[in-house]
């Protein structure tokens, strides 16, 4: 079977990656979800989260023994030691994840979401790099408005990533999300021809 062409699509916390991957998703294209698949990874029953039990301990896990997200993301987000640790469990298994499930693929080209594609050197896996942005107080508004988290966590979480002009620079294309939900929808059609001509055309970039 042949290999799709690898979208890598990225941006910052709260910038639109699931609102836009929706959409393409709605367009027939399949949808790899580093989130998705690091969550599978980490219920009950799995190595990922014996590892984390025996890394972090009983404290990052509530009173039936399930896994404290909040609690593990706010250690992860005070401690970079810590940060490291997990990311070390997670990341070999996520990325292991995501290279059998491009074997599954039988769309021409496919959407690999990955929020951390820069922090985890992971742009050599994809063929084009698609990012989307948006103005940072637009960020902050709908992080804050959707998470309920406080503006110090949420300015702390956008530091930790990579910066937006590092980050605008690296990429193939963009989309820009400052706009009403139907701009965003035109802007993935018109990505959506792009990305199908280049699937057809044996994965060369035009
Ligand atoms: P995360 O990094 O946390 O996974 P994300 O990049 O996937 O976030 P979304 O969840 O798609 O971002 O969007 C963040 C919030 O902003 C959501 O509540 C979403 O509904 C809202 N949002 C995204 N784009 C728009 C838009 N164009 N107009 C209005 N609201 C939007």
């Amino acid at each position: 079977m042949a290999i799709p062409y690898k979208v890598g699509l990225t941006g910052g916390i709260g910038c639109g990656k699931t609102t836009v991957a929706k959409l393409f998703e709605k367009l027939g294209i399949a949808i790899i979800d580093a989130d998705d698949i690091s969550h599978q990874l980490t219920l009950p029953g799995t190595p990922a989260l014996d590892e984390i039990k025996a890394t972090f301990g009983t404290e990052v896990f509530d009173s039936s023994n399930e896994l404290n997200r909040k609690a593990l993301r706010d250690k992860v987000f005070k401690d970079r030691t810590s940060r490291k640790k997990l990311e070390a469990i997670l990341h070999p298994k996520v990325f292991e994840s995501i290279e059998k499930k491009i074997q599954d693929i039988d769309t021409g080209y496919c959407i690999l979401s990955i929020p951390l594609l820069f922090e985890t050197d992971s742009d050599d896996l994809v063929d084009t790099i698609l990012v989307i942005d948006c103005k940072e107080e637009l960020q902050l508004e709908r992080i804050l408005s959707r998470d309920g988290i406080t503006p110090v966590i949420a300015t702390g979480i956008i530091s930790n990533q990579v910066n937006r002009e590092e980050r605008l620079n690296k990429a193939n294309e963009i989309i820009t999300n400052n706009c009403a939900l139907e701009s965003l929808e035109n802007q993935v059609q018109k990505l959506h021809e792009i990305y199908t001509k280049r699937s057809l055309s044996n994965n060369q970039i035009l």
